[in-house]
This record gives C-alpha cells, structure tokens and sequence, in this order.
C-alpha cells in the first residue's frame, strides 16, 4: 500500500520535494512504513536558503522584546500541543509517551529561556571607559544559521537550536533527521501559528546530500550539528573550511561510577532508568557502570532483578517502560556487538536478545558483569539498551578508567561522600557531572556539551553559549567632543585613558 511522502516546509508553507529521492520512516514498534520523507536536492537546500537569507533584514531589525514576544506565544502553542507532539515522537522512535512527553517539555524550556531575549541580548557599558570616551558592547544575528539533527530526539535536539538562533535574530534553515521528520515539521507549522513570520524557520527533509549542500553554501553563516562522532567531525571540518562558524556535538559513552558507601538501592533504580530509557538511544544515558569495591555484587543483583521484570514494548502501549530501537539494521548491530561481548569473556547476566524474533525492531535489557576497558561493548558507542558493568578497586582507578575514554559527555557518581564527589567533579575529564543524579542534563538556562570526541568545537548548546554561538559581538568606542579640546592627531597608538 502507498503511504504518505511529507513536504518540504519553505517560506512559512508546505512545498513538495521534486528531488524524487525519498526515505523510508517506519513505526519501529511495528516493524512497518508509516510515510516517506523527501530527500531534499541542493539545489531546494538552495531555496530554503535563499528563503531564510530574504527574511533575514526584517527580522534582524523587529526588536529582541518582538521577537520574545512571538516566542511566548510559540511556547504556549508548544504547552498546548505537547502530547500530540509527543505522540509524535513516540510513533516514528519508539520512545514511551511519558519519556516523549519529558523530552518535549525539556525543548520547550529552552524557548522559555529564550523569551527573555531583550535581557540576554543587553552587551555591556562602561562610562568613561577612557577620559570622555564611553565603551558599549552589542550582540548582532550571524544571518542564516543551519541545524541538523539526530533521530534520538525529535523535538528536543531541534529546540535547543532554532529558538535560540532565531530570538538572537538570525533565520533558519533546519534539517531533521530522515527517520523521525515529523515532529520538526509539525514545530515549524506551530511557529506559524505563534506568528513567527513566513521564511525565519525552514525544514528541509534529507540525507547527506542535503547536509552537505548546508556545509558548502555562502549563505549559510554558521551550522550547528548533534548526532554521531564521525558526522560531528565531517561537518565541523567542512562547515569550517567553508568559513562557517560550527558547533557539531558527537556520540558518547557515558560512565557511572557506585562507590560502596553509596545507597545502592536508589543507585540501581537510578542506572535502570539511565541505561534503558529510551532504549538506551540517549547521548546521555549511561551505559557503563564503574562498580567500586564491594558495591559490584550487590548493584549487579539488584540491577538485574529489575532488568528482568522490565516491560518492554511498543511506547504507544500503557504500562510499557521500554520501547523498540530505531531500525532493524540498528537492532542487529546491537545483537552483534552483544554477540562480540559474550565471545570475549565478559559475563552476561541479563540477555536481551530473546525479542529479536518478534515483530518490531525490539531488543530486552542486556547486562554484562566483568567488562574490562579494552572489550568492544566498552570501547564502543552501543546506543542500545545494553548496560556494561566494570570492577574497580578505588575511586582513583574509577577516575583513570572514566579519562581514558575517547568520549567525555556526560558522568555521575553515586556516593554518601561529599569529599569523594568533590573529587570526582574536578577530577573528570567530562562535560556534564552528575552527584547522585544518574542523567545530569543541564537546565536551559546552563549550557548543554561535552568534552573531547562527544564536542567538535568551542561553544555548547542554549544557556549563555548558545547565545555566544548565534551572535557576534561588536564593541562601539564613543567620544563626543565639546569643541575646546585639542585636535587629536597623533600617529602614535592611541592611548584613551
Ligand atoms: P547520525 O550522525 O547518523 O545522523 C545525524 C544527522 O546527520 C542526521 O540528520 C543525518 O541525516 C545526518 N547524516 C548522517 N550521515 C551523514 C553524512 N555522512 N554526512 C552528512 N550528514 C549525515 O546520528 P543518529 O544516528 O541520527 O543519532 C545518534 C547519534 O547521535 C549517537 O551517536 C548519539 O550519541 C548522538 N547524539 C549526541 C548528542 C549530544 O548531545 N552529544 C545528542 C543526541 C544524539
């Protein structure tokens, strides 16, 4: 049976690809098409810019105050719709309604954050910065900004960029991930009705073709990327040989180290819903566990008691706290690197492979005991629902083990000890720490990013870098003579003070 193709969403308006590439998106839970997304050609990457590049002067000029105040109303549109959003998400990834539901409301505070543009976007003042001379710094738009997105979060990896882009006053052009498209063109038919007007936020539906005509084209002032580390790194190296200014955040590979004196009761509830929400396709969830000492037998039993009763199936379902994975190739990698794990030694305590066989791209909750660093489901980015458990003596051998891996996005520690937590904070070499607190996504108002391969770049996702990333700051130095001074020729370096 033929199923739907999705528009391109250009100028404030549905528009029909006519690229004749399309992508499959399927309803993981169900193992079946659901629609098919376009696959943008460069040249209507071309349009869509073009677009953004003719709204870009009337935006630039409509105050901050303005631009906050049709982003209120598209934060109240958002509240309004966030369950069919949520739907939404949960149809194309798989996701539980509650764990969608979550990641929009986090999207959306970063638009609440944003509407208090006129105040983020004030620079600095310095009366008599010079004898008579006064200093004010601005923060101006870039123009158009680009943002390509990964499949794991439909509405909230978009969220944390093009509000804040289009409050600082650029105009954007955004390219979702192909496999869960609807949810940033139903957004962008919402910040319609918020009022934002036709051209600021465009969607261009894609594969790589699309991304890379973003990376090349002149008018395209800066890009901003989330998803894997090889991605994050073609598009930074590209984006910035083409003059762009980039962020382009990578995979991960997310520790948690139990001390012994920690409550290992609340410890393994916090690591099942860490390592197994959403499957595990979250860039912050944890997928190794750096057991201390005596808390290895303990956090490993009770882990595994709660693994086993987990239920698991479509998110849509009542009751389901576990969903499928994106796509069938994803699942059979996953069951091959689990397959890998078993032949190098580690144990297997909790073997999700059993629901390979059913309808839907489904995997149980997998657990390993006795990892050591150099086995491949340590080493690498899994993003599956499969948890690693690795034995060490100290807390100084936790933090060696935790710094020597590639990725450095996020970490938690689980202790009673102030002083051990302390440590660890300082010690890490990782973007985002969480004490006690298993998924330590920062507030909107902080910025989001990691450290080594998990960020290519210099500026993390909304807060106060963000703003950074969207603007450029000019520094305007003012002298307003009252007549009687003397000429001021000089061809020495001028000195104001
Ligand atoms: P991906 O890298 O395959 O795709 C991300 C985006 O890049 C998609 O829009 C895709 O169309 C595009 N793309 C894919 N291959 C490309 C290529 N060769 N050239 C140009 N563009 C290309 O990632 P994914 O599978 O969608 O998402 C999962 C990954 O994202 C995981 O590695 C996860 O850790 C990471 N992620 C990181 C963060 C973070 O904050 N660091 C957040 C979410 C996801």
């Amino acid at each position: 049976m033929p199923v739907p193709v999705l528009d391109l969403w250009i100028d404030g308006r549905r528009t029909p690809s006519r690229s004749g590439r399309t992508g499959e998106v399927f309803d993981p839970a169900r193992g079946e098409v659901i629609r098919r997304a376009p696959f943008a050609s460069a040249a209507e990457v071309g349009v869509a810019v073009a677009a953004a590049k003719a709204a870009f002067p009337a935006w630039r000029d409509t105050p901050p105050v303005r631009r906050a105040r049709v982003l209120a109303r598209f934060r109240e549109v958002l509240e309004a719709n966030r369950d069919a959003l949520a739907r939404i998400v949960s149809e194309e990834h798989g996701k539980t309604l509650a764990d969608a539901a979550g990641s929009v409301q986090r999207g959306i505070e970063v638009v609440e954050f944003v509407t208090g543009a006129p105040h983020l976007l004030k620079g600095e003042r310095a009366e008599d910065a010079g004898k008579g001379v006064d200093c004010h710094s601005v923060l101006q738009p870039l123009g158009v900004c680009a943002g390509v997105t990964p499949f794991n979060f439909p509405a909230m990896v978009p969220l944390w960029m093009f509000p804040v882009a289009i409050a600082c006053g650029n105009t954007f052009v955004l390219k979702p991930s192909e496999k869960v498209p609807s949810t940033s063109l139903r957004m962008a038919e919402l910040a319609k009705e918020a009022g934002l007007p036709d051209g600021v936020l465009n969607v261009v539906t894609g594969d790589r073709e699309a991304v890379d005509a973003l990376l090349v084209h002149p008018d395209v002032a800066a890009v901003s990327f989330v998803g894997s580390t090889p991605v994050a790194r073609h598009v930074y190296e590209t984006a910035a040989r083409n003059g762009k200014r980039v962020q382009a955040l990578g995979g991960a590979k997310n520790h948690a180290v139990v001390l012994p004196d920690a409550d290992l009761a609340f410890a393994a509830e916090a690591l099942i819903g860490a390592a197994y929400g959403s499957a595990g396709e979250r860039c912050m969830a944890i997928s190794a566990v750096v057991a201390v000492g005596a808390a290895g037998d303990p956090l490993v039993a009770a882990i595994a008691e709660r693994a086993r009763r987990l239920p698991v199936g479509p998110g849509t379902a009542p009751g389901v706290e576990m969903g499928p994975v994106i796509t069938a190739a994803h699942r059979d990698r996953i069951r091959a690197l689990v397959d890998a794990g078993v032949a190098e030694g580690a144990r297997l305590v909790v073997d999700g492979r059993r629901f390979a066989a059913e309808r839907g791209f489904f995997l149980g909750p997998t657990l390993f005991d006795h990892v050591t660093p150099a086995m491949s489901i340590h080493r690498e980015e899994i993003f599956g629902p499969v948890l690693v458990v690795l034995r060490a003596q100290t807390l100084d051998e936790a933090i060696a083990l935790v710094n020597e891996n590639p990725y450095g996005n996020g970490t938690a520690i689980f202790t009673r000890s102030g002083h051990a937590a302390r440590r660890y904070a300082r010690e890490v070499q990782v973007g985002m720490v969480g004490v006690n607190v298993p998924i330590p996504v920062p507030m909107a108002f902080f910025s989001f990013g990691g450290w080594k391969q998990s960020l290519f770049g210099d500026l993390h996702v909304h807060g106060p870098e963000g703003i950074a990333f969207y603007t450029r700051r000019k520094v305007v130095t003012t002298r307003w003579p009252a007549g009687e001074e003397e000429a001021g020729g000089t061809l020495a370096m001028p000195t104001l003070g």
